[in-house]
């Protein structure tokens, strides 16, 4: 079968003409006929692949979702919907500038345990009157790199950039009137040069925009004026997607504070541990631990709780590698109390854009009063930004906890078989 047969519209192929095209390699994928709707499209590929691959697929297309908008805005070559079991925890207070309430949580994830546990913290965390937290909106950030042909030039380049900025902000402001470019940090060695643009992006996490913002300006302001050509829009210095130290100090996206007296009672009787403990599993794990491993996150498992909400929540998923930068807190906090908190200076997040209009991943925001106002751009995402500090708190907490805990507990099994001669208190020494 011609392609140009499969392609018109007087002529339509079959259903079975099209999954043989495929099946013989004649079409691929991608080529399927434009007056297919996306539904039509994906049981078409999927028949195709059970051929291909000699797999049964009927789980795949069962969905409710909506294929059109998702095949037009968040998936290629679609072929059905990937399923991923939904749970909840809470109800979680917390004390906020955007959220004064207690909410429940949708998190996504095929990690047995991860629910419970994070309950678990919630349940801790409303006993100790709720998780304080602070947002500050850093903004979405992209860095083109630059090649200048000297140093002197690079100098050059960058004292004509700082004496522009007005005419490159109307420009990169131009396409959206939820972008604002907040500022430019230049950074050069040999005769390279990034920009590292910073933009505020009302509720949207903010990269297209950005980024479709930097190639106009790149485009149409820096090139032409400079002669200094851009050699790829993204240069690494931005960081999208990539654990870095430059997003640690300057923060990306949202940066997020969260923290929690947790007093002595609490922490034997619903963590069942000691301040003593925790603060021991916190000093040895995330702060020596990570200090010898060389890692950029000196928490338990920020990644955990961030990939689950953004999955429920239709995030860029692939965001949880800067998000899971940060560092947990332990402090003592009078006699037997501990001030925990979390700090995370890299999550990107949004509240429109991206996956967060599909139908599950909607609802989900729904779940936890984040909708839009146009009355207040940006004040949806602050919502989803504390709520997610908050989450990860009760999920660090937890986690350490339950550390401490199986320590202890291990310690008292041994104890129970070797002579008391270690700790004055009875616990091992860790
Ligand atoms: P991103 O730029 O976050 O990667 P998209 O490419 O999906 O994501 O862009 C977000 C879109 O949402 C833009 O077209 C923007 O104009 C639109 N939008 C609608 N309402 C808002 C809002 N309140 N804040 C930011 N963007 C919004």
């Amino acid at each position: 079968m011609s392609k140009a047969k499969l392609g018109t519209e007087t002529q339509k192929a079959t259903s079975e003409e099209l999954v043989r095209s495929l099946v013989e390699g004649k079409s691929r994928f991608h080529q399927l006929p434009k007056w297919l709707t996306a539904e039509e499209a994906a049981r078409v590929r999927r028949l195709a692949l059970e051929e291909l691959t000699r797999t049964k697929l009927q789980h795949l297309g069962n969905y409710t979702c909506n294929m059109e908008a998702a095949s037009h805005q968040n998936c290629e070559n679609i072929i059905g919907i990937a399923q991923i079991p939904m749970g909840i925890v809470g109800p979680l207070p917390i004390l906020g500038d955007h959220v004064k309430e207690e909410v429940f949580v949708p998190l996504a994830t095929t990690e047995g345990a991860l629910i419970a546990s994070t309950n678990r913290g919630c349940s801790a965390l409303r006993h100790a009157g709720g998780a304080r937290v602070w947002v500050e909106d850093v903004g979405m950030t992209r860095a083109p790199v630059f090649r200048t042909s000297s140093i002197h030039q690079t100098r050059d380049f960058l004292a004509w950039v700082s004496t522009h900025e007005d005419e490159i902000r109307q420009v990169g402001e131009r396409g959206s009137r939820h972008l604002k470019l907040l500022d430019i940090k230049p950074f050069t060695f040999g005769t390279s040069v990034w920009l590292r643009f910073r933009f505020s992006s009302g509720d949207a996490m903010g990269m297209n925009m950005a980024t479709i913002a930097c190639d106009r300006i790149v485009r149409e302001v820096i090139e032409p004026n400079t002669d200094v050509p851009c050699v790829a829009l993204s240069g690494n210095y931005c960081v999208d997607k990539k654990p870095a130290t430059v997003n640690w100090h300057e923060g990306r996206g949202k940066r997020l504070h969260a923290e929690v007296v947790l007093p002595g009672e609490l922490l034997r009787d619903v963590l069942k541990t000691t301040a003593r403990d925790l603060a021991e599993v916190q000093y040895r794990k995330n702060l020596l631990g990570s200090v010898a491993a060389g890692s950029l996150g000196f928490n338990a498992h920020f990644a955990n709780v961030l990939a689950a909400l953004f999955i429920a929540t239709g995030q860029d998923v692939a965001q949880v590698v800067e998000g899971s930068l940060g560092i947990t807190c332990i402090e003592p906090e009078g006699r037997e109390d501990l001030r925990v908190s979390v700090f995370l200076p890299d999550a990107p997040l949004a509240a429109v854009g991206g996956g967060t209009g599909l139908d599950t991943q909607s609802e989900a925001l729904s779940m936890m009063g984040v909708q839009l106002d146009p009355q207040k751009p940006g004040r949806a995402v602050m919502r989803l930004a504390e709520i997610v500090a908050a989450t990860v708190l009760a999920g660090e907490v937890s986690l350490l906890a339950s550390m401490a805990s199986s320590d202890l507990a291990k310690a008292h099994e041994r104890l129970g078989r070797a002579p008391r001669t270690r700790g004055s208190n009875g616990t091992a020494p860790f």
